[in-house]
């Protein structure tokens, strides 16, 4: 045994998750040219020659990440997957392959496993996306799904989170907050479940949430409308943990503030009626609610006039050369900052 001379006994609760990677990862260095950009992306970069490669990987914990009780198993391999391409899009780039490895207790017998390789199989003709390997062992207790995903881009359509200059327009695609409602939906009828098997599951009016919690889409078609537009992100990042958070790495990375109009935040009508019946915010929603898998990304000014009016796209603010201001301005023009968890700042109000 090694003996452990480091006394000093940090719980992992007062770093977070962002502060833990930089603390594992900041001596790491890098040995090969090669290799453009590694920790701190949505992708490693890893230049091959004519093309940049891209690998992303992400682990998934049964009781963390998702609950079988409403989560049925083809819709979990599904989402497994494009959380992973949608890191690769997000570096404007085509996913190619996937590796798959499981981790799975004895408490499920073949046909589950088939049921999540369905959802997997699904996923990667629907993407066009190959599964090439990965690994298989068992656990002491549920089930883990970590899957690789492998890209390509050009080097010149490459899209860093660390390239957005003063005065870029920020844009956000398709609509936020439907995938965490659609999982309070989910939790409240498990609820309702749990103390009467019988009850009816009212899920009519939750169509579309329900769908963007269980089924999300990573936005490929993002990728091939930019570059039919002809428009290269300054920079980009998925939104998998709220638009506060992503715009925060956004600002941190590329070392510049913004100024983000609540008013242009854009949401779909059942997102505005549950959150009326639910007496929540819409905004904290969709700053905080995160696994909506849209693409957030910035463009220069000249650009405008090719992304105007498009449906898929919503110019959401500005970048500012003031860093340490990054800012939220409310429908009724008041400045708040913006936080990893949006509604501290909307609790100023
Ligand atoms: P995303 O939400 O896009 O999947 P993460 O927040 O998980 O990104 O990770 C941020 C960055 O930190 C990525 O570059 C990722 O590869 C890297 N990273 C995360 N965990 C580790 C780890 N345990 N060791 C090394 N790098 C890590
Ligand atoms: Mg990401």
């Amino acid at each position: 045994m090694l003996e452990d001379k480091n006394q000093t006994r940090t719980p992992l609760s007062e770093l977070g998750e962002f502060k833990l990677i930089d603390r594992l990862t900041k001596h790491t260095k890098i040995h090969h040219d090669s290799t453009v950009k590694g920790v701190g992306d949505d992708c490693a970069v890893i230049d091959t020659g004519d093309q940049l490669s891209l690998v992303t990987t992400d682990l998934l914990v049964e009781g963390v990440h998702f609950d079988l009780s409403y989560m049925p198993l083809k819709h979990l391999g599904y989402k497994a997957v494009m959380v992973n391409l949608s890191d690769v899009y997000s570096m404007n780039g085509n996913a190619k392959q996937i590796t798959v490895s499981i981790a799975v207790s004895n408490r499920f017998p073949l046909e589950a496993l088939e049921e999540l390789y369905s959802g997997i199989h699904l996923a990667c003709k629907t993407y066009n996306v190959d599964l090439v390997g990965g690994d298989t062992t068992s656990s002491t207790k549920g089930l883990l799904i970590s899957i690789t995903a492998l890209g390509q881009v050009e080097k010149k359509n490459i899209a860093y989170r660390s390239g957005a200059g003063s005065n870029d327009l920020l844009v956000v695609t398709g609509d936020l907050g439907a995938a965490y409602l659609g999982l309070q939906v989910l939790e409240r009828e498990k609820q309702v479940f749990e103390v009467d098997p019988n009850a009816e599951h009212e899920l009519d009016n939750y169509t579309y949430l329900v769908e963007r919690q269980l089924k999300p889409e990573a936005r490929k078609d993002i990728v091939k409308l930019l570059t039919d537009l002809e428009v290269v992100p300054t920079s980009m990042i998925d939104i998998s943990d709220g638009l506060s958070s992503e715009t925060l790495h956004l600002c941190k990375a590329s070392k510049k503030g913004c100024q983000l109009y609540e008013d242009k935040i854009p949401l779909d009508q059942q997102v505005i009626s549950t959150c009326e019946e639910f007496n929540i915010d819409s905004t904290m929603v969709a700053l905080s609610g995160g696994e909506d898998y849209e693409l957030l990304f910035t463009v220069k000014q000249e650009d405008f006039p090719k992304i105007k009016g498009n449906p898929n796209l919503s110019v959401i603010g500005h970048m500012t050369d003031e860093p340490e201001l990054i800012q939220l301005v409310t429908r009724g023009g008041q400045k708040v900052d913006i936080t990893a968890q949006g509604w501290n700042a909307l609790d100023d109000n």
